[in-house]
């Protein structure tokens, strides 16, 4: 009930496709995930009054990705040879500040320092809340206005936040109930390679005392099955998601999923928001093991 169907699970297809044509926000956010069901789907109206029908105009037999078996992560480089940079993440190495990296990975004996960004977040914003066979993803409705992230200059707006578990990077080997990665891109075609992207992470634990109510609210709904998307939209502020100490961890890695992209501007808060366990629970139960193992260490 309540739920809009989305018929189409060829999202890698899409991404593909997406990325030879990218053009416009609604491409840009299927850039990390390599899933956004939606964005070229049209929409109509079902003979349920409470759901919605969404189906894509593009199909091609392009391999999905997943966490488990032949299709996990270190067979992602085969899965298509769009994927072939994903490969370099099955060799653990240590990362540099130099050159870029495959993400996610561990952070050791080095300190969080003072943000270089700056973060345009305090407004409210409308999202829907997807499913997309990878995770929850939270997408910001047409009608409000963008947040977004400036990195020296280069500004990046929001296309999409999601969330795996447990985290996927970790601190001295020590992993997150939670991680969500605040996904963003430089609008501007013309970019470089190394100005298109930006991702935060957050990491989120388990407290019952102390649970961030901001994100409470993207449980209010049930979570949304598979390849669906709840009908019902929320409004969050996401500054209240973010912790108050503000130190991050920078370097320079790539995309957690297919195609592995790299150049990716990574900025990871060293402290961590709390969450009730109920509503950790909640999201669990859709995804225990979405994540991507760590490919290096950051020393
Ligand atoms: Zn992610």
């Amino acid at each position: 009930m309540n739920k809009k169907i989305i018929l189409s699970t060829l999202a890698s297809a899409l991404l593909l496709s997406t990325m030879a044509n990218a053009k416009g926000r609604k491409t840009h956010k299927q850039m990390h995930n390599a899933f956004n069901i939606s964005s070229t789907s049209k929409t109509m109206n079902h003979c349920d009054i409470n759901t919605t029908i969404k189906y894509t105009q593009t199909e091609q037999k392009i391999p999905t990705f997943s966490y488990d078996g032949n299709t996990s992560p270190s067979f992602w480089y085969q899965l298509s040879s769009e994927y072939a940079t994903c490969e370099k993440g099955n060799y653990f190495t240590t990362v540099s500040k130099e050159k870029t990296h495959q993400s996610p990975i561990n952070i050791s004996n080095i300190k969080a320092k003072t943000p270089n960004f700056t973060l345009n977040f305090n407004m409210n914003i409308e999202f829907e809340i997807e499913n997309n066979g990878h995770t929850i993803e939270l997408v910001p409705t047409e009608d409000f206005p963008k947040a977004s992230i400036e990195i020296d200059s280069t500004i990046y707006t929001l296309q999409q936040l999601h969330m795996h578990a447990h985290s996927e990077h970790s601190i001295d080997n020590a992993f997150a109930d939670m991680e969500i990665h605040f996904v963003f891109q430089n609008e501007d075609e013309f970019a470089d390679s190394l100005h298109k992207y930006a991702v935060l992470g957050l990491f989120v634990n388990s407290d019952d005392n102390n649970s961030n109510n901001e994100l409470e609210k993207v449980f209010t709904y049930n979570l949304p099955e598979k390849y669906t998307t709840n009908e019902s939209n929320i409004i969050i502020n996401l500054e209240n998601l973010l912790p108050s100490n503000t130190m991050v961890y920078s370097y320079n890695g790539s995309f957690t999923t297919p195609p592995c992209t790299e150049y990716i501007n990574w900025n990871i808060y060293a402290t961590s928001i709390g969450l009730k366990s109920s509503d950790l629970e909640k999201f669990k139960k859709k995804y225990n093991h979405n994540y991507r193992p760590v490919t290096g260490t950051f020393e």
